[in-house]
This record gives C-alpha cells, sequence and structure tokens, in this order.
C-alpha cells in the first residue's frame, strides 16, 4: 500500500514526491506515461553526444529565492543569460525583446537615451482605454508597425490564434524595453543545472520511499497500485473524462538536428516572427549548456494542434471552462491537482515549483503523515 500515487513525473510531481517521501516518510509511488522522468524539462544526450531538450529549450529563471535555494539541494548550477534574436523576412537580425538596439537597426536610427526610444514608442502607440487582449498589450505601447513585424505572426503560429483572440497576459510575458539590455529574463536567479534536468530530477527521486514506474499510465495502476491518496499532475479534463468537454491545450512538434559545424546561430534562440515559415523558433542548446563539442545540436519548434498537451490556451473561454473542472476537482476528496496541466495555468518551471511547495504545505494542514496515523490505526486494531 503507498501512501501516494504521483501522476506525472515533471516538476510538480517530482517535488511533491521527494517532499512527502522525506518530510513525511511517507511511501510514494510515482507514474509517467513517457518512458522518463522530468516531465516536459526531460534532457538527453542526442547521438552525437550533446545535451539536447527533448521538448524544447528549457530556461530555469526565477526570483524566488525559496524556489531556488528548493532546487540547489539537487543540482549545482551553471550562470546563463538567455539572449534571443529576431530574424526578419529580409534576414536581419535584431534583439528580442524589443529593446533600444531593435528600434535603432530596424529604423535606421541612433537614439541614445531611453527618453528618446520612450518618445518613439509613445508617437506611435495606439492607447486603448482597457487593456484586454495580447493585441491591446503590445499595440497601445509600441504601434502596430512593430506589434506586426513581432508579435502578430508569431502569435497566430504560436496559438492558431489571432493576438485579439487571447489573453493579455500571453504578450504580456515579453517586455518592451527602451534601454538596451538584451536579456530575455531579467529575474535575479538565471541559471541551467550544471549536469542538465535529467540529472536533477534523478536525484531528486533518489529516495528509499520513492517508487518511479515510467511508461505507466494512470489508467493501467488505477485499480492494481493499492494508494490512499493522489497528486494527479496530468491535464485537469482527463482526470474528470472529459465530462465537461475538452480543455484545449496547443502543442508543439519538435524538429531536432545536428550540424556538423561548431555553431549555429549567435544566441541561444533565434525568433522568426513572420508567417512565411512555420516554424516559431530556433534553439542552439549548446549556448545554453556550455557544452564544448565541434558539432551542435538545434531544435525548431512547430506549432500544433494535434499532439501532447504543452500549454494552456489563455482566453476567457477556456478560463469559463477550466472553472467548471476546478470546482469538479474542488470537490473530490484525497486528490491534489498541481502544475501547469492540472491547474490550466501557463506556468513557467519556477511557478510550478512554487505551486508544489504550497501544495505541500497545505497538505501538512489538512493530513496528519500517515506514519503517525498507521501507528494509531494499528492501536486500534485495523
Ligand atoms: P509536465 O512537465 O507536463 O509533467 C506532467 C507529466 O505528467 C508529463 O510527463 C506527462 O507524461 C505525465 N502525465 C500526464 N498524464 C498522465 C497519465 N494519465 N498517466 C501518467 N502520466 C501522465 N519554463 C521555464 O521556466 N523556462 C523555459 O525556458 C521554459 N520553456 C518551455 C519550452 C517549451 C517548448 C514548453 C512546452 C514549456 C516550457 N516551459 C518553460 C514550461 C515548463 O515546461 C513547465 O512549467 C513545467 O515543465 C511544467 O511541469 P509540470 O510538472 O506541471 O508538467
Ligand atoms: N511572442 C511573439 N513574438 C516573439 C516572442 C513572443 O509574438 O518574438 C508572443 C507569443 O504569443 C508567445 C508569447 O509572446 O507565445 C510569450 O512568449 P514566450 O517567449 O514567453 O513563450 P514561451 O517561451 O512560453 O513559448
Amino acid at each position: 500500500m503507498f501512501d501516494w500515487l504521483v501522476v506525472g513525473a515533471g516538476f510538480a510531481g517530482a517535488v511533491l514526491a521527494e517532499r512527502l517521501a522525506s518530510e513525511r516518510g511517507e511511501r510514494v509511488c510515482v507514474v509517467d506515461r513517457r518512458d522518463h522522468i522530468g516531465g516536459n524539462a526531460y534532457d538527453e544526450l542526442d547521438a552525437a553526444g550533446i545535451l539536447i531538450h527533448r521538448y524544447g529549450p528549457h530556461i530555469f529563471h526565477t526570483n524566488s529565492d525559496a524556489v531556488f535555494s528548493h532546487l540547489s539541494r539537487f543540482t549545482r548550477w551553471r550562470a546563463y543569460q538567455h539572449r534571443v534574436l529576431a530574424r526578419l523576412a529580409d534576414g536581419m537580425l535584431v534583439p528580442m525583446p524589443i529593446n533600444r538596439t531593435t528600434v535603432n537597426r530596424l529604423h535606421r536610427l541612433s537614439l541614445t537615451t531611453e527618453a528618446e526610444v520612450e518618445d518613439f514608442f509613445a508617437t506611435r502607440a495606439e492607447p486603448v482605454p482597457v487593456i484586454r487582449t495580447s493585441e491591446d498589450v503590445v499595440v497601445s505601447r509600441v504601434g502596430r508597425q512593430l506589434y506586426e513585424t513581432f508579435f502578430r505572426g508569431y502569435t497566430r503560429k504560436q496559438w492558431g490564434l489571432d493576438p485579439s483572440e487571447l489573453d493579455r497576459s500571453v504578450t504580456a510575458r515579453v517586455p518592451t524595453r527602451a534601454d538596451d539590455d538584451d536579456r530575455y529574463f531579467t529575474d535575479t536567479h538565471q541559471f541551467m543545472p550544471a549536469d542538465g534536468y535529467t540529472a536533477m530530477f534523478q536525484r531528486m527521486l533518489d529516495h528509499p520511499n520513492i517508487t518511479v514506474m515510467t511508461g505507466t499510465d494512470y489508467k493501467a495502476v488505477r485499480d492494481t497500485v493499492p494508494h490512499r491518496r493522489l497528486i494527479w499532475t496530468g491535464p485537469v479534463d482527463e482526470f474528470f473524462d472529459h465530462r465537461y468537454g475538452v480543455l484545449p491545450y496547443r502543442s508543439l512538434a519538435f524538429r531536432h538536428e545536428t550540424h556538423d559545424q561548431e555553431w549555429f546561430q549567435p544566441v541561444g534562440t533565434v525568433n522568426y516572427p513572420g508567417e512565411e515559415v512555420p516554424w516559431t523558433r530556433v534553439s542552439e542548446y549548446k549556448h545554453l549548456t556550455g557544452q564544448a563539442h565541434p558539432k551542435t545540436s538545434i531544435t525548431y519548434e512547430y506549432p500544433s494542434a494535434e499532439g501532447d498537451p504543452y500549454y494552456p490556451v489563455p482566453r476567457p473561454e477556456n478560463a469559463a471552462l477550466y472553472k467548471k473542472y476546478e470546482a469538479l476537482a474542488d470537490a473530490t476528496p484525497n486528490v491534489w491537482f498541481v502544475g501547469r496541466l492540472a491547474t490550466y495555468r501557463y506556468y513557467n518551471m519556477d511557478q510550478v515549483v512554487a505551486q508544489a511547495l504550497a501544495t505541500f504545505r497545505r497538505i501538512e494542514a489538512a493530513v496528519p503523515p500517515h506514519s503517525a496515523g498507521g501507528a494509531r490505526h494499528a492501536a486500534a486494531g485495523e
């Protein structure tokens, strides 16, 4: 008998499994339908011996000291600040997020102060009374031309929707800058796990109280692996057999390539905002990992409606449908729903870790550890 069955060996499942096993001394079984741990953050050596991310580039960044110090128990880190260039249809490469360099290069200007760049944005911005959609966010800040160059096509490819059909939160992930900071993220902690994500997950799950079964779907063990409680990190609508209909998730296809040259592109990721190519971005792992190798491996991302669920799709009708599932989840005893798919939130890795740690605190408050309960039950003759 396991105290917990954890469905999904990604950040949500692995962080909770470790906490339950090591802090509460409980017996935990972790299952994942994929043939590996790590969820979407899984990395592996490819045929050339280069460390790649099977599900696209994952860069760790957080402002949370608590999240960073928690993960630091399981990994050393390599400092890495991600830089992204946008490749325009004519081949020009400019920094993304839009910054002073982007504006100067694109418009052959030589703006030098932040005030000049802010003026440039202000003269083009089309303010709206309420910023509601992903189009509003960008057009109200920098105007239609920059919006169309950098956001409209990329977003239509990525989501299969126009930015006007998506919540503001989607494009609001990407700031606009008047200075020349060309980092993609500005968080206080920006690192890659020194030996990779999979090694970090291995250390997290390497505990005598934890049993890991990969290549195993929940349905295959639901009735055969006895457990008292469940942590669910898969899609929430799947848990309830799509009772209220299918919650939309956006998928991706990945094209991994190895090139017989040392470098493919100048930075970790090059975005392709135009609709003249079907992929959104190309990432080159050696920039992220610091690995030295005479060849280089890259990944193209092709957004798709079919395939594994990767992204919840933030828009009002989906939020309304999720609310119905959330009410069901809240009314389901002994099951905790955690992570990007189970809570239908467009979370980064650090946010999922924070959510898992918060869930652990809720469990601590609500459920006495089973060893104590077990002792009481044993005394009562159970
Ligand atoms: P997942 O990693 O999806 O894990 C859920 C697991 O549950 C999966 O392995 C799945 O196989 C398993 N599962 C589901 N249903 C079942 C079932 N019925 N039975 C058994 N197993 C099941 N975040 C960042 O912070 N930085 C980045 O740079 C970044 N880049 C990203 C790039 C891409 C292309 C994508 C898609 C995401 C990126 N993210 C990034 C987000 C990051 O991947 C997630 O925040 C994080 O991996 C979510 O962890 P999770 O445990 O919630 O879900
Ligand atoms: N985006 C865009 N152009 C870009 C980069 C991002 O239009 O060059 C939009 C797009 O809608 C994307 C969203 O901003 O889905 C968030 O970008 P981010 O890089 O955070 O996406 P993720 O890494 O989560 O795929």
